[in-house]
């Protein structure tokens, strides 16, 4: 407008021609003096004007343009631009900044004091104070303040105050907070980008091309494998690394030249010197269009896989040796394919089916399984494919195709792969051939048979003997006892007694060697029954009591008033037995007791504890081998406490001894407790019929029959019972089934061991005659199993050999009466 109108002065001059034509004003023009001017003079002032008004106006023109220019610069800034005047109120906002940096929102900030805006006083101030030398000195000042935007918004700002006249100033403000925010966030993604880079496993190194090899990146990872501090090396130059190596180098050159990128593994030598296996990775980047190259380095360091690969490699060649070596055949089986797959080179030197890798179905597999064993071997693989079970080991016969002879094969699985239902997909396994083994197995076999033949026949044979050395000892025992009382001298009975003594000895010396033959062939035979354990041991403790001198003091020690159990009753008292004549033995005063403990949950403990001389601690864990003595002067086989061991092991218990030198011995025996109720053990027998016949006739002799083939004994027979009984002689079993038919005898004595007919057959024959009729077993069998077979065999009782007077005639009595109608 300003311009509009100094552009119409000129204009004004020259229509004003009255004015300038002679007439002399008294006004002072602006530009002219007051005196009239000529004509020439006045187209020279006409000329002037014009000029003059061309240029002011050329003049206007351009300030007006350079206005226009910055109004647009102004308006193109996204920040604001505030015309204030010296009192720090706002005139205007000259541009229409970003939405985010605009202070006032929609409202007009027209007239706002810059004091609502600025939080801290002590920044208002500043502010002033720096408008103010802004607008003296026209110099820009440029300020930090927070201010608080109409909206409540809290931000930074960067405020640039520039001279804009004498009363006012344009202030240029930015939005410090974006800025910050911005640095901010490119500050994270650089930290993010290291951390990342720190936390990769992977060594990574980027070099500058164009700034000659430059490290710019080396981290952590990187760091560690040549144990150097990446910071010692970032911002260095390939050329302070002299060390490098050359094929690295030729490979940098090579990835540089084409941008193929490269990967290889390489052993490098860390700062400690220790072989460090990398797998390496290099490629060319490039950024604006080439200007810009980096080479990128990435490693992994393969050290410990490296090693891990080459033990794995060299576990796998000793496998291989070792399944070749015992001769296995791997194989993988795929259930889903039906398909096996095995290599039988391993193998089968003698198959002609070793031809390689072979694969096959399943179905050829069981079809060359030999048909009896078929069946079984597919179930076998049918339960592993099932889960029923975990692993598979079969041995079976298999025609291989191209062999002529069957082979025995061993073959052993485990389920090596599952379905995503958890059922089996794969079997892995081996399989081996066994021909030789088998052969082995069944020369073995073949041995052993041999072997428990010969055992068998030295066990028949010690049976044998011991009845043959019994038989004699039978007429030296009987007569030697016989002779004691015949013989008046003093001197000759003690003779007799150590010839009686001396029977006793070698009598248990053989039934010893019986009793462990027995055990060791298997031929100890065990009857478990009921026993009423505090009557059986009164008996044994009795007999003792008998046997002991006045010194030793024989009781028992029983830990329940009553105890009945189930047991083998005579090898439980064999075993008390032994305890007892040893303490008897080796205890010369004080006292033995025999009893046992209270039952401790399935077990049940008897002992024999004595105060006799002990045994040294040294022999307590030996005691029970065989022939161990602690005395080997002492008489005894040493073979005793071996048989106890031996029948514990049998009736699944236990022995042992606890002894004390000097002040005596506990052994004891454990065995399961089986107890038995009261009531079922005493449940009465059904009556007989002979219970209510009358007594047997004591006037008359009774009739005995002798089944007896040694003379000698016979002999015996009949000096102990001719004056008591009417005697007949049978010299074998037919004859005493002769004789029994002729004479019916009240009671027969049968031996068992004669020529032709034994005693069990003659027994059986009698007793087809007369199931009454007592028949006596006299035998040199000496066990109790003896007992229990000839009581299953038709007798009635039982008499060992070697026979004691006493005793035989103690028996025939007692038989006698209890079976008094013996004819019928
Ligand atoms: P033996 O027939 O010699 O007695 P055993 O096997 O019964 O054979 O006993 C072996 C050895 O154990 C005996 O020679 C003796 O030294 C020792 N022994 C056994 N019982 C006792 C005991 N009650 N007191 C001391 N020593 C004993």
């Amino acid at each position: 407008m300003k311009l509009l109108l100094l552009s119409l002065i000129p204009v004004f001059l020259l229509l004003s021609p009255p004015y300038f034509q002679g007439k002399k004003t008294a006004s002072t023009s602006l530009f002219f003096t007051n005196t009239i001017p000529y004509p020439e003079e006045m187209l020279l002032g006409i000329i002037f004007f014009l000029l003059l008004a061309a240029f002011l106006t050329y003049f206007y023109i351009a300030i007006y343009k350079h206005k226009v220019a910055n109004k647009h610069i102004i308006n193109s800034l996204d920040s604001p631009v505030y015309l204030i005047n010296n009192q720090g109120i706002i005139i205007r906002l000259l541009n229409t900044p970003a939405k985010e940096l605009n202070i006032q929102g929609n409202k007009d900030i027209k007239n706002t004091d810059i004091r609502t805006l600025i939080i801290h006083e002590k920044e208002y101030d500043e502010c002033i104070t720096a408008l103010q030398k802004v607008l003296k000195n026209g110099q820009p000042e440029n300020l930090k303040l927070e201010i608080r935007k109409i909206d409540g918004e809290e931000i930074k700002i960067s405020a640039r105050l520039v001279y804009y006249n004498k009363k006012y100033a344009l202030a240029y403000v930015r939005n410090l907070s974006d800025l910050e925010r911005a640095q901010m966030r490119s500050e994270q993604s650089r930290f993010f980008l290291e951390s990342i880079l720190d936390n990769l496993p992977i060594a990574t190194m980027v070099k500058d091309i164009k700034d000659h090899g430059k490290y710019i990146v080396w981290n952590k990872k990187a760091g560690e494998i040549v144990n150097v501090d990446p910071q010692k090396i970032i911002g260095k130059y390939e050329k302070d690394f002299p060390a490098r190596s050359e094929f690295i180098r030729q490979t940098e050159q090579n990835v540089i030249q084409t941008g193929k990128p490269y990967s290889f593994i390489h052993t490098v030598k860390n700062s400690n010197g220790q072989e460090v296996v990398l797998s390496i990775h290099k490629a060319l980047v490039s950024y604006n269009n080439g200007q810009e190259r980096w080479l990128v380095s990435s490693s992994i360091d393969i050290t410990e896989i490296e090693r891990q690969r080459e033990q794995i490699e060299r576990m796998n060649r000793e496998y291989q040796f070792v399944i070749k070596a015992i001769g296995l055949i791997p194989w993988t089986w795929d259930l889903k394919k039906e398909k096996i797959v095995c290599n039988r080179e391993y193998f089968t030197p003698k198959s002609k089916a070793a031809t390689g890798i072979i694969f096959e179905t399943s179905k050829d597999f069981f079809s060359q399984v030999l048909p009896e064993h078929r069946e079984r071997i597919r179930k076998a693989f049918d339960d592993l494919a099932n889960d029923r079970i975990p692993t598979l080991d079969e041995e079976y016969q298999i025609l291989y195709q191209g062999d002529d002879q069957p082979s025995w094969a061993e073959t052993f699985a485990i389920v090596s792969k599952r379905d995503e239902n958890g059922k089996p997909a794969k079997f892995v396994g081996a399989t081996r051939l066994i021909d030789e083994r088998k052969k082995m197995e069944e020369e073995l076999l073949s041995a052993k048979k041999k072997a428990e033949e010969a055992n068998h026949l030295k066990s028949a044979f010690l049976a044998n003997m011991s009845h043959e050395i019994r038989t004699p000892l039978n007429a030296i025992v009987g007569f030697s006892s016989l002779l004691a009382n015949s013989v008046e001298s003093e001197e000759n009975r003690e003779y007799i007694n150590i010839i009686e003594s001396n029977n006793e000895l070698l009598l248990h010396l053989i039934n010893d060697i019986l009793d462990i033959s027995k055990i060791e062939s298997g031929t100890l035979e065990f009857f478990y029954g009921n026993m009423d354990v505090n009557g059986s041991l009164n008996e044994l403790c009795s007999s003792a009591q008998l046997r002991s001198g006045k010194e030793v003091k024989i009781y028992l020690e029983p830990a329940l008033p009553e105890c009945l159990i189930y047991t083998e009753k005579n090898r439980l008292l064999q075993v008390l037995g032994n305890y007892l004549s040893n303490a008897l033995k080796y205890t010369s005063q004080g006292s033995i007791a025999i009893g046992y403990y209270p039952p401790q949950g399935d077990k049940l403990r008897f002992f024999v504890r004595d105060t006799g001389c002990g045994i040294p601690p040294e022999y307590t864990d030996k005691i029970f081998g065989r022939f161990v003595k602690v005395d080997s002067f002492k008489q005894g086989s040493g073979l005793g406490l071996a048989i106890c061991a031996m029948i514990a092991e049998k009736m699944e218990g236990k022995v042992g001894v606890v002894s004390q030198v000097g002040k005596g011995s506990e052994f004891w025996f454990e065995i399961p407790y089986r107890p038995v109720d009261t009531l079922a053990f005493y449940a009465p027998d059904k009556p007989t019929a002979n219970e209510n016949k009358p007594p047997f006739p004591s006037g008359n002799k009774s009739k005995l029959l002798i089944a007896e083939d040694n003379p000698s004994n016979y002999k015996l027979f009949e000096t102990i019972l001719r004056k008591e009984y009417l005697l007949y002689h049978a010299w074998n079993g037919e004859e005493a089934v002769q004789l029994f038919r002729k004479y019916s005898p009240d009671l027969i004595l049968m031996d068992i061991k004669m020529p032709g007919m034994d005693g069990y057959q003659a027994t059986a024959e009698i007793r087809k005659i007369s199931s009454r009729v007592p028949i006596v077993a006299i035998t040199a069998f000496a066990c109790e199993t003896d007992k229990e077979h000839i009581r299953h065999n038709g007798f009635t009782d039982y008499l060992p050999k070697p026979l004691n007077a006493l005793s035989l005639k103690n028996k025939i009595q007692e038989v006698l009466e209890k079976y008094p109608n013996r004819r019928s």
